[in-house]
């Protein structure tokens, strides 16, 4: 059946990693592996410009039609003054808004030749491989009531709400443990159940799909400032970890820093499942527009080609595929091939197409 992938390239080196991508997904479907159809849109600063929007409606159609998307990245320095409201991570919220993007999963993954980039010891980062599942679209982050009042005496006020529905933390759970059941069956849930009550309510929720439907995964709960200790101490503790969305946008960056490199982290928002069974998924690389290096050829593109390697894996069943695409980047790693942002002495620097041309050789 074909597979249609719609490609948001954004602003900076967005464009330059998607097209070394964009070859890998040409690749597989010129070997009879899946039939890819590729469309392109725009969005981010690159949109503004255009069409003085950073999320077009053309794009929103474009996306809620594609079978998956992949992103590269929004922003830079020319867009910083506009208003708020039409700021190029306006495009980022929207779209993860509009198709509802409620999961999104961070593995932090260290492959053994990039061990010693950790700023941790070797030992305890080499061969590291945990999955950490964020809330996106709930808690701290988007609860009412928020702002800030000024008081009767002149001072003020500011304050957020953290919110969370019995069913926003069980759809979370279910895609922790149908992702552990494919892993190595853990889950650590992370909360702050001994002083915030909606988070109490999280650990019983997810305590309780676990217990009807998944009992055959080993479910643990920590709390956060635990969790963050115990992953800088001792990180190959965990397979799964799932928690709140601020919990977890400050655990994902930690966790993607014992692997040393913005360039090698793929990530993953993903949809609910629909009654068609369709699901919306977007991919993208962790890393920024790094408008420092974009359009000099030097960027990495390897986190946005696993992403690409997640969207196989996830989005259409392939894991062989994924298996292929991840194999070849560990091939091309320990043949001693690096961008400037994972080189090492003794190792050959390459630029963005060099490494793409690398990683296809390496498929091949
Ligand atoms: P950044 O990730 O763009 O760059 C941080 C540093 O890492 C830079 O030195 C950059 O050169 C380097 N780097 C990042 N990705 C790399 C790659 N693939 N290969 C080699 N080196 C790489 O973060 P920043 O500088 O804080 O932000 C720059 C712009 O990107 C800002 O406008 C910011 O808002 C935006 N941003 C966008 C996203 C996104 O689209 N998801 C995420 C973060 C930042």
């Amino acid at each position: 059946m074909t597979k249609h992938i719609l490609i948001l390239a954004g602003d900076g080196i967005g464009p330059e990693v998607c097209r070394e991508a964009e070859r890998i997904i040409n690749w597989l479907t010129k070997q009879g592996r899946a039939k890819f159809t590729v469309s392109h849109a725009l969005i981010g600063g690159c949109a503004y410009d255009e069409t003085g929007n950073p999320f077009p409606n053309e794009t929103l159609e474009a996306a809620r039609k594609a079978d998956a998307i992949l992103l590269g990245a929004v922003g830079g320095p020319k867009w910083e003054a506009l208003d708020y409201a039409v700021r190029p991570e306006r495009g980022l919220l929207g779209i993860r808004k509009e198709l509802e993007l409620f999961a999104n999963l961070r593995p932090a993954v260290v492959f053994e030749e990039l061990a010693d980039a950790s700023s941790l010891k070797r030992e305890l980062v080499a061969g590291l491989d945990i999955m950490i599942v964020r809330e996106l679209t709930g808690g701290i982050y988007f609860g009412q009531p928020r702002g800030v009042d000024t008081l009767p005496d002149g001072t003020k006020k500011g304050y957020n709400t953290l919110v969370y529905t019995t069913p926003e933390i069980q759809r979370i759970a279910r895609v922790a443990f149908d992702l552990a059941g494919k892993r190595n069956g853990r889950v650590c849930s992370v909360d702050k159940a001994n002083v915030l009550e909606s988070t109490e309510l999280w650990r019983q929720e997810v305590q309780k799909i676990h217990d009807a439907e998944y009992p055959n995964i080993a479910l643990s709960h920590m709390y956060v400032d635990n969790a963050a200790m115990q992953l800088v101490r001792n990180p190959k503790q965990f397979d799964v970890m799932v928690t709140t969305n601020m919990f977890g946008d400050i655990l994902s960056d930690c966790a993607a820093m014992l692997t040393g490199s913005l360039g090698m982290l793929p990530s993953a928002s993903l949809g609910a499942k629909q009654a068609n069974g369709r699901q919306h998924a977007l991919y993208e690389p962790v890393h920024g527009s790094a408008p420092d290096i974009a359009g000099q050829g030097k960027a990495n593109p390897i986190a946005t080609i696993l992403s690409l390697a997640m969207m196989l894996r996830y989005s259409f069943n392939m894991a062989a595929e994924a298996d292929l695409v991840e194999n070849a980047i560990k091939k091309v790693l320990a043949d001693g091939i690096r961008t400037g942002d994972i080189m090492q002495s003794g190792m050959k620097q390459v630029g963005t197409s060099e490494m793409g041309d690398a990683i296809l050789r390496a498929m091949e």
